[in-house]
């Protein structure tokens, strides 16, 4: 941390939407620092599409280490159709990120906000609050950009380390017994695997097994992804910490957001032992950017896990109390009829943090 109360975030607003979800976010973040007595002191670096597209540079060494040198990271969203690396793959920063800074932990929270529509009828679907974590250094995306291809075939090696799955496992098993603790109730981790067909797999069960005996006041379990799949949509109620592999995360993340009013309402962390990043789950939309109606609210709940996350990390009650805050206004505005443009309502990007931001100390 650097100065006492005070921490230094990097910001990295990247290309389309995510510039303007991240304008959005800070507007809310400087107000709601100072009624908190919290210092963010804030350095906005270039990285993207579109600073590839200039300067044939997508993330140029001088943000990434100015990156690592901050307390924490805040993204936007970054890539462009159309704008490719030679080799025909997306300029992608933020999963340089998660590589380089070892960030294994994709904290990928689903949860109904009041009065934000949800996909499922059943009633018991305004109760969903689950988290997903999505495995983020290794998994099949470990072969990413190394991968056999001839003109016969092509080959992808997934990978599973005894030591990310230790750590990957003992996240999700803390996290859940802060839950419980927050939200008064057992908590209770899940294994997403494939166990049944790959010993990667059987692997990964072995040794998250191990890691559940040292929690014996959480529940733990297994459930295989094709089942999880189904029963994602058939009763996402009954879940709480889903720790998984990459591409299975990737996946079921977006299922997820798809249970509670799409990519605007989907925060994530991307955490490690030292470093952490956080964005909204969703892209640069190019369909809808420029115009002023993107959702901010995945952007406010990542800054929101931010904030909590420098408080577990010794920066002061201040920031807990500002993220629990933050969250609670998000909250607040919806169930009081903020309707932003994805859920079919008029309010943009704008209007949505002035909502925001009108809920706050009130
Ligand atoms: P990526 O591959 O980087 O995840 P993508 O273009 O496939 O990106 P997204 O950009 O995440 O996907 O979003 C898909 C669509 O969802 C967008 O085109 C847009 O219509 C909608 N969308 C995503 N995020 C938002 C948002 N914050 N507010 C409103 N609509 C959004």
């Amino acid at each position: 941390m650097g100065q006492s109360n005070t921490v230094r975030v990097a910001v990295l607003p990247g290309d389309g939407i995510g510039t303007e979800v991240t304008e959005a976010t800070l507007a809310v973040l400087e107000p709601l620092a100072k009624r908190h007595g919290i210092g963010i002191a804030t350095e906005t670096l270039p990285a993207g599409a579109f600073h590839y597209q200039a300067t044939g540079d997508g993330f140029p060494e001088a943000s990434f280490r100015a990156a690592a040198a901050a307390d924490a990271i805040l993204l936007g969203a970054m890539g462009w159709p159309g704008i490719r690396q030679a080799d025909g793959t997306e300029i992608a920063p933020q999963l340089d990120l998660r590589f380089r800074l070892g960030l294994y932990a994709g904290v990928r929270p689903v949860r109904a906000i009041p009065g934000v529509p949800v996909a499922l009828a059943d009633p018991r679907a305004r109760g969903i609050d689950l988290v997903l974590i999505r495995e983020s250094t290794e998994g099949l995306f470990h072969s990413r950009g190394k991968g056999l291809v001839t003109e016969e075939l092509a080959e992808e090696t997934l990978r599973i380390t005894r030591t990310v799955t230790e750590k990957l496992s003992r996240f999700a098993f803390r996290l859940a017994q802060r839950r419980s603790a927050q939200r008064g109730r057992p908590g209770k981790v899940t294994l997403v695997d494939k166990a049944n067909v790959f010993r990667a797999f059987a692997f990964m069960r072995s040794v998250f097994d191990g890691v559940a005996a040292e929690f014996p006041g959480v529940g733990s379990g297994h459930h295989y992804v094709d089942a999880m799949a189904l029963d994602l949509v058939r009763k996402p109620w009954e879940f709480d910490v889903l720790p998984t592999e990459n591409m299975f995360g990737d996946i079921l993340s977006d299922l997820g957001a798809g249970l509670v009013g799409g990519m605007g309402f989907s925060p994530s962390a991307d955490i490690g032992d030292e470093h952490a990043v956080f964005q909204p789950a969703h892209g640069t939309a190019p369909d809808i950017a420029g115009q002023g109606i993107a959702n901010p609210t995945a952007t406010l709940l990542s800054a929101a896990m931010m904030l909590d996350w420098l408080a577990s990390r010794g920066a002061g009650q201040g920031f807990a109390d500002a993220a629990t805050e933050l969250e609670g206004a998000v909250d607040r505005a919806f169930a009081a009829g903020l309707r932003t443009a994805d859920i079919g309502g008029r309010d943009g990007t704008v209007a949505t943090a002035k909502a925001v931001l009108a809920r706050i100390g009130g």
